[in-house]
């Protein structure tokens, strides 16, 4: 359980360096940190598939293959916002209940039609020149960042005293950069379907995640073969049912013993709350 605990808390130092460094690159307004951080919006799921980008691919897919969906728990900001969300507004509580679609049910059948809907669209979109980019969770969260925090930042006198200092310092190591205020109307479509996004993760964590976003659906597909993945050990679990409560994507299933791999986001809280040490990581 130690180790657990400990790969968990690599995973969460992780996961606050990639938000923090998308969010710093997105607020860019001194024409600085965009091209500081460029190098990761190239192993972003979207902007590689629109490059092109070969060894992009084929570094998240063997990530995939390895340990599921790192990606969705550590490399997608707009999925470690979710979770920031989730933290902020519910703590580590341990009381929560867990909103797992019952197996096998009308429910599943639904949410697994509309998972591949969802999908298809935006690959049908993908193969027709369109983009769909309020399915992006790239292009989300990038859009929220530069249409509604960027402007705000650039307004403030936080901004003017880092021009300020510029100017007085002949420094070409930060210079401003016109930052575009876009029509009010991208700005409430782009504030709107974040706080939608936040409101669904408060309530049920990682429901967009595993309702709605194409890449999440595709890497899910992927998980249900890669090497490590979370089993429950029948004979050590004694159903207290702390994983089943603590888990963000709302996937493991005590009474069955199960873990829905495909809804699985690979952040390892349920190994590092069992007090069994019952969830073990392996093919
Ligand atoms: S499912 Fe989509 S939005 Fe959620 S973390 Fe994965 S890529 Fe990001
Ligand atoms: S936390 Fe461990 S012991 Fe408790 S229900 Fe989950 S697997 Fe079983
Ligand atoms: S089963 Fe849930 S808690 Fe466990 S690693 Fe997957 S998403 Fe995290």
């Amino acid at each position: 359980m130690r180790k657990m605990v400990i790969i968990r808390s690599v995973r969460v130092f992780l996961a606050t360096c990639f938000l923090l460094a998308f969010t710093v690159m997105f607020l860019d307004f001194t024409g600085t940190t965009a091209g500081w951080f460029s190098w990761l919006r190239e192993l972003q799921f979207m902007p590689a598939v629109l490059a092109g980008s070969a060894f992009a691919l084929a570094f998240l897919l063997v990530l995939t293959l390895i340990a599921g969906r790192v990606y969705c728990s550590v490399m997608c900001p707009l999925g470690v916002f979710q979770d920031f969300v989730r933290l902020v507004t519910l703590g580590r509580r341990r009381d929560l209940k867990s909103h797992a679609t019952p197996c096998g049910g009308a429910a599943a059948a639904v949410q697994g039609w509309t998972r591949i809907g969802f999908l298809f669209t935006f690959a049908g979109g993908g193969l027709l020149g369109l983009h769909f980019a309020w399915l992006d969770p790239y292009a989300i969260y990038g859009r929220f960042v530069s249409f509604c925090l960027t402007p705000l930042l650039k307004a403030s006198p936080f901004a003017q005293s880092i021009t300020n200092w510029a100017d007085a310092h002949g420094t070409s190591f930060t210079h401003a950069v016109e930052v575009v205020f876009p029509a009010m109307g991208f700005v409430i479509a782009a504030a709107g379907v974040v706080a939608f996004i936040a409101a669904l993760a408060a309530w049920r964590g990682r429901t967009w995640c595993n309702t709605v976003c194409p890449v999440g659906t595709l890497l899910g597909a992927i998980s249900k073969f890669a090497w490590l993945r979370p089993r429950i050990d029948e004979k050590d679990c004694i159903s207290c049912r702390l994983c089943e409560r603590t888990c963000r994507a709302h996937c493991i299933h005590i009474d069955v013993k199960a873990i829905d791999h495909t809804k699985c986001v690979s952040c390892f809280d349920c190994s590092a709350v069992c007090p069994k040490g019952a969830i073990k990581w392996k093919r």
